[in-house]
C-alpha cells in the first residue's frame, strides 16, 4: 500500500512537471520594445512560438515602414510617389483609397497630402512657426482631391502635393500586426505602435487615456474592451511652444495650422487599425459634435477629452470607460 503512495505521488509529480513545462512552452509570454515609424512600439503575446511571432511582427512592422509608407525612406513605394515616379502597388493603392474614403467623409479633415506643410512647421526638429505666405504656397498645393487612384497606381496630379501616411501608417501596421497573430495561432497579444494599441485575442482587456497634461502611462480613463483596436491623437504627442504659445502637429486643413477644436486629445476604438487610427486624427480635427458623427458613420467608438478637462463619449464608448482622474469628468 505504501509503495503504491509513493508511486502515486511520483506520477502526479512527473505529471505536473510535464504540465508545467507543456504550458511553458505553448503557453510562453514575450515582451519586446522596439523603435519604428518614428515612435516606440512595444510587442506583448502570450501563446506557442511566441518569441517567434514577435520577432515576424518587429520585422514585418519595419519593412511595411521602409518599403512602403515612409516619405522619409528614399526605396519606399511611398516616396517613388511623391518623387512623380510611376509606382504600382496594390497594396499602397488599397490604402490610399481607404484613407480617400477617411478625407472624404470627414469633408477634408482628414487630409494626407500635407507633407510639405508639416515640413515647414518642422515638428519633431527645429520646429517654429512657418513665414505666412510660404505657409500658404505649401497648403496650396495639398488636398486629397489632388490625388488619385487606377489600377493600384497612385496619382499626383499636383506634383508638388506631399504624400504623408503619418496619420494612418501605425494603424496599419497593427492591421499586418494582426493577420501574423491569426497566421501563428496566437492566443493573446497587446501590441503597441506609438499612440496605436492592438488588443488581441479573447476576453476583456484594459486600456488607459493618456492624461494630456502627465507623462507617458500616467492615465485619466480606463477603457475596457473586447479585441480591437484603440488609437489616440492628442495635441502632447508633438509640439513646440513659441512666444507662450502652444503649437501641436495635427493641422487643419483649411488653414494649414494647428487645429484647434476644443480637444486635446481624441481616442477612437475599431476593429480596424488603419481607420482607428486616421480617425482619431480627423475627429481631432473636427471636435466632438462632428468628430462623434464621423466615427458614428464609420461604425467606430470615440473618446473626446476636452480642454475644460471634460470627457466626451460615444454611446458605445460610455459602456467602455471608467474616468479614474481628479479633475476630469464624463459629461452627460
Ligand atoms: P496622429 O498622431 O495619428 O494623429 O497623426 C498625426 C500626423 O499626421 C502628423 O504628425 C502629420 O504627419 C499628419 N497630419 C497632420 N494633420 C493631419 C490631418 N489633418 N490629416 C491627416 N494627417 C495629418
Ligand atoms: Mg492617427
Amino acid at each position: 500500500m505504501k509503495k503504491t503512495g509513493i508511486l502515486i505521488a511520483a506520477l502526479a509529480a512527473v505529471i505536473l512537471i510535464a504540465f508545467v513545462a507543456y504550458d511553458g512552452i505553448f503557453n510562453k509570454s514575450v515582451s519586446v520594445d522596439f523603435f519604428a515609424m518614428n515612435t516606440v512600439g512595444n510587442i506583448k503575446i502570450t501563446g506557442k512560438d511566441a518569441d517567434e511571432t514577435a520577432e515576424l511582427i518587429e520585422a514585418k512592422i519595419n519593412s511595411l515602414d521602409t518599403d512602403l509608407l515612409s516619405r522619409h525612406d528614399k526605396n519606399s513605394a511611398l516616396s517613388k510617389v511623391n518623387s512623380g515616379e510611376d509606382v504600382e502597388s496594390e497594396e499602397l493603392a488599397a490604402y490610399i483609397k481607404a484613407l480617400i474614403e477617411v478625407s472624404e467623409k470627414s469633408g477634408g479633415a482628414f487630409d494626407f497630402t500635407l507633407g510639405a506643410v508639416s515640413d515647414l512647421w518642422g515638428f519633431g526638429g527645429e520646429a517654429s512657426v512657418p513665414d505666412s505666405a510660404v505657409l500658404a504656397e505649401a497648403l496650396s498645393h495639398s488636398g486629397y482631391e489632388k490625388i488619385s487612384v487606377t489600377d493600384n497606381r497612385i496619382i499626383l496630379e499636383d506634383r508638388n502635393a506631399v504624400i504623408d501616411l503619418g496619420a494612418a501608417g501605425k494603424g496599419i501596421a497593427l492591421d499586418k500586426a494582426k493577420e501574423i497573430l491569426s497566421a501563428q495561432n496566437a492566443k493573446k497579444a497587446v501590441i503597441s505602435v506609438g499612440g496605436s494599441v492592438l488588443l488581441y485575442g479573447e476576453g476583456d482587456f484594459t486600456v488607459g487615456i493618456r492624461n494630456p497634461e502627465g507623462n507617458a502611462g500616467e492615465y485619466i480613463a480606463v477603457l475596457r474592451t473586447n479585441a480591437c483596436c484603440v488609437s489616440t491623437s492628442g495635441n502632447y504627442e508633438r509640439y513646440f511652444e513659441e512666444n507662450g504659445k502652444r503649437y501641436h502637429h495635427i493641422l487643419d486643413p483649411g488653414s494649414g495650422y494647428p487645429a484647434e477644436s476644443g480637444v486635446v486629445s481624441v481616442t477612437v476604438i475599431s476593429e480596424n487599425g488603419l481607420l482607428s487610427d486616421a480617425l482619431s486624427t480627423a475627429c481631432f480635427v473636427l471636435g466632438v459634435e462632428k468628430g462623434s458623427e464621423l466615427a458614428k458613420e464609420f461604425g467606430c467608438e470615440a473618446v473626446f477629452v476636452a480642454a475644460d478637462k471634460k470627457i466626451y463619449a460615444t454611446d458605445g464608448a460610455k459602456a467602455m470607460i471608467t474616468v479614474e482622474a481628479e479633475g476630469y469628468a464624463l459629461a452627460e
